[in-house]
């Protein structure tokens, strides 16, 4: 179905009857060539590229729920390509590169906004690591521009310059980053991937990964068995479990992450902003409401919800960088399970089943992946063999310990990645 100005006033005015569903809701096959477990943006994406890119449409995407009750629809929406490591400076840099075309691709407005992100920095030494991470940035062909203090005060004016704790010494400003609309996304990619004859089946829990003889034959699930050439297996926070399905251990933690949004004000916040010395990040959405969030949760958990007092550690950070959003009321806040690996950095990769693949290990930030981690995990399992902007993403980092990503330099500790 496509949209337009005329559509959308003659459904207005005739009670939106004629609205029909944007993809099909078919009943599984018995086979398939490829099954992807997962229907969060990630496995869209990669069932989409697997037909755009590959040719490959006998393929169903099996979700447990329905498609956007992940991740996709929970994060707080930022993209950027401000990665400062090899490996995954130039992924993310593919990654913003398909942002920048996605809505064209997709004929979906998602809504992408390049309205610049910038990260403060409070001291001398943020300063020199914010300008190396910026050299990176250019050297990879991404912006990137280092601020003094002057010029974040002319970028942002309503943060606290004067009375702080932590005074701003400047910002890396990364003019491409910005949001997008997190749910559009996951739609639009639904619906290009339908449209390609991709089955996309929701209400479909997969319980079991059938293993015969070291390879993969099939899945299990609420809906019956379901034989398969290939399987992949792109559940974020349910990675460990669904591993655990074929026998696998996997080198990831699951965490809570929470966001928060207050009521819609005026336009304030034109940009996407974090603090340096707190877990604290902030936009606008174009809704008018203040989408911010800030650490993980300090335990493993499955729950989808948040808890107390991390709000109001991230309510103490952003009173201290923005005083002024203490007059804001926060409308709501939730939690999504994040899949967190030793180094921060993700996961794509073949498992020791022939056959079997995994996508995973996003951490807090794989909403910006979704282009290219789907272009990069359907080239895998196309191919069988890793796209080259992903070919340090394996499973073997973690046994030998050569090429671990630690782009925030802080080991295994997981709250800090
Ligand atoms: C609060 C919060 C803020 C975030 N902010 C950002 C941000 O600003 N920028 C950014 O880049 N990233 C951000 N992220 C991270 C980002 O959202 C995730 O890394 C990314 O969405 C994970 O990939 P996904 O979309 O495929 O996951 P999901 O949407 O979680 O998809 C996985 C799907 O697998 C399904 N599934 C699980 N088990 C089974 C099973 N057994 N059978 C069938 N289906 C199953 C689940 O139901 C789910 O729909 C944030 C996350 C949270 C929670």
């Amino acid at each position: 179905m496509g949209y337009s100005a005329f559509q959308l006033l003659k459904e207005g005015l005739t009670g939106n009857k004629g609205w029909r569903p944007v993809w099909r809701d078919p009943e599984p096959k018995a086979e398939y060539d490829i099954v992807i477990i997962g229907g969060g943006g990630h496995g869209l994406s990669t069932a989409y590229y697997l037909a755009k890119n590959h040719g490959i449409t006998n393929v169903a995407v099996l979700e447990k729920g329905y498609i956007g009750s992940g991740n996709v629809g929970r994060n707080t929406t930022i993209v950027r390509a401000n990665y400062f490591l090899p490996g995954n400076s130039e992924f993310y840099s593919h990654s913003l590169k398909l942002w920048e075309g996605l809505e064209s691709e997709l004929n979906y407005n998602v809504m992408h906004s390049g309205r610049g992100l910038i990260n403060l920095f409070h001291s001398d030494g943020q300063r020199d690591a914010f300008a190396r991470r910026g050299n990176m940035m250019c050297n990879q062909g991404d912006d990137a521009i280092l601020l003094d203090r002057d010029g974040v005060r002319a970028e942002l004016p309503y943060l606290d310059f004067e009375n702080t704790r932590f005074p701003i010494y400047g910002g890396l400003f990364h003019p491409r980053g910005g949001t997008a609309r997190h749910d559009a996304v996951a739609w639009g990619y639904a619906r290009a991937a339908d449209t390609l004859g991709v089955d996309l089946i929701q209400g479909c829990e997969v319980l079991d990964i059938d293993v015969d003889g070291g390879k993969v034959t099939g899945v299990q699930t609420s809906r019956g068995p379901i034989r398969a050439k290939k399987v992949g297996i792109v559940v974020a926070g349910r990675s460990s479990q669904v591993a655990a399905m074929a026998g696998l251990e996997v080198p990831i933690e699951s965490h809570v992450l929470q966001a928060f949004v207050s009521e819609g004000l005026k336009p304030a916040v034109n940009h996407v902003v974090s603090f340096g010395m707190g877990h604290f990040y902030l936009s606008q959405s174009d809704k008018g409401g203040l989408v911010f969030g800030g650490d993980l949760d300090f335990y493993a958990s499955y729950a989808q919800r948040g808890n107390i007092p991390m709000m109001e550690h991230v309510m103490e950070a952003g009173m201290t960088l923005m005083p002024a959003i203490g007059k804001a009321k926060v409308l709501r806040s939730w939690g999504g399970i994040m899949d967190m690996t030793p180094d921060g950095s993700f996961i794509i990769d073949r498992t020791e089943i022939d056959g079997l693949y995994m996508d995973c290990g996003w951490c807090y930030g794989g909403f910006k992946a979704v282009p290219a981690s789907g272009w990069c995990m359907a080239h895998l399992m196309a191919e069988d063999r890793s796209h080259e902007v992903a070919q340090r993403h394996t499973f073997d980092r973690f046994r030998t310990g050569g090429g671990l990503m630690d782009e925030e330099g802080t080991g295994s500790q997981h709250n800090l990645h």
